[in-house]
């Protein structure tokens, strides 16, 4: 049954608990970045931010302003930072300004300072305790919490990294007034996704609105982002490893990295890919006789009314993608087991169904008919 939506609705600065025993944290709300000051603990020794070179350009000053005796070091945007040699120069000058085993980290950027930051703090003097300040929408939604932290590889994305929490997330909304368009979309994407896997009355939520008049109403952003946030917690308590449900997390995902890869990783942003991604997904949902018809057009309606990419065109400029080089992608994707392509897929809006082995056949028969998706 789909679970009903029982969140922090209408709080004003809402507070989230993500329950992992003695790993435990909160993820708080704050109005503002001057909030910070009285929200953050004291930390035991020296503490360092992280900050995305973007975010420090718009709002490094009142963070600093806010964070005093902070050491700030700044981020170059992009995903390059996600580097061994991002993480080595960076550890080297924690050490230069005197880091030791009780120094804090402070992530300030989205999903790629976070996932750098908390992937230093996990190693560095074998680990260190990390605050996570996303200012993405995707990493309010999904990155900052969870405690997944991984660089890149040449040979493929987040292949090196450990599983480190975070000791606090403070998510303050208002930074996302400067994130740009299409950064918001890839959030909004990944929110469609948090819903459709586990919250049916989160969908009819979004399906109240459309990007239009989400683009700029913070109301609106807190109170999904807070939905989403309640959700991952949810998940992630009950399975940190990803051993079961933590995998619906993936919705998506098995088409959209194969986008990503296919256009080398620069055609197209991960959350615009997973938009595709779901769409298909929901298109083999109905094809194996899980999802009905109506459902599969409403997350079809759904993802457009968030001027999200829904179909091959959407994604290439053009519908002729060979399936069968989509396939050959998708056979690469870390999550498969024993050389099975798996999907998550959907028993309607708000209900998904753990990973299960698609044939290739079926791939092929799907890829053909999403070509004629418009
Ligand atoms: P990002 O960190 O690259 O940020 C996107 C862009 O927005 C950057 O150019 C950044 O400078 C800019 N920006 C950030 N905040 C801003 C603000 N408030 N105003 C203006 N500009 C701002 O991208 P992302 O989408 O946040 O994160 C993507 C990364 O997250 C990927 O590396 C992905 O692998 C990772 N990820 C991790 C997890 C996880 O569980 N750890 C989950 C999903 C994604
Ligand atoms: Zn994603």
């Amino acid at each position: 049954m789909a679970r009903e939506r029982n969140s922090t609705q209408n709080k004003k600065n809402p507070v989230i608990r993500v329950a992992l025993k003695e790993r435990s944290y909160d993820v708080s709300y704050l109005p503002g970045i001057g909030a910070l000051k009285n929200a953050i603990n004291d930390a035991r020794g020296k503490e360092f931010a992280l900050i995305d070179a973007n975010v420090d350009r718009l709002h490094g000053k009142e963070f600093r302003r806010n964070l005093k005796g902070v050491h700030f070091i700044r981020i170059a945007s992009g995903e390059k930072s996600k580097s061994f040699l991002s993480l080595e120069r960076i550890a080297n000058e924690l050490v230069k300004n005197g880091a030791t085993r009780s120094s804090r980290l402070i992530a300030i950027g989205g999903g790629v300072v976070g996932d750098l930051t908390g992937f230093l703090a996990g190693v560095f003097m074998r680990g260190i305790p990390f605050l996570q300040i996303p200012t993405t929408l995707l990493a309010m939604v999904d990155s900052s919490v969870g405690g997944k932290t991984a660089v890149n590889l040449k040979a493929g994305k987040n292949l090196v990294g450990v599983f480190h929490q975070p000791q606090h997330v403070f998510v303050i909304p208002g930074l996302l007034s400067t994130l740009p368009e299409r950064e918001l979309k890839c959030g909004l994407s990944e929110s469609v996704k948090t819903a459709l896997i586990a919250d049916a009355g989160l969908v009819r939520f979004l399906e109240d609105y459309s990007f239009k008049k989400a683009r700029t109403d913070l109301d609106f952003l807190q109170e999904l982002s807070a939905a989403c946030i309640a959700i991952k917690a949810d998940i992630v308590s009950k399975d940190e490893r990803e051993e079961n449900i933590r995998a619906y997390l993936n919705f998506g995902h098995t088409l959209g990295h194969a986008i990503e890869a296919r256009l080398k990783y620069k055609g197209i942003l991960h959350g615009l890919a997973v938009a595709v991604g779901q769409r298909f997904a929901a298109l083999v949902s109905h094809r194996l006789g899980y999802l009905e018809a109506h459902d599969e057009l409403r997350i079809h309606d759904l993802l457009k009314k968030y001027e999200l990419p829904a179909t091959l065109r959407d994604a290439f400029g053009r519908t002729k993608v060979a399936g069968s080089e989509l396939i050959r992608y998708m056979r690469a994707d870390k999550k498969n087991k024993d050389g099975h392509i798996r999907f998550v897929l959907l028993d309607e809006p708000g209900v998904a169904r753990l990973p299960e082995n698609v044939s290739e056949q079926e791939l092929l028969a799907s890829l053909k008919e999403f070509q004629s998706v418009s």
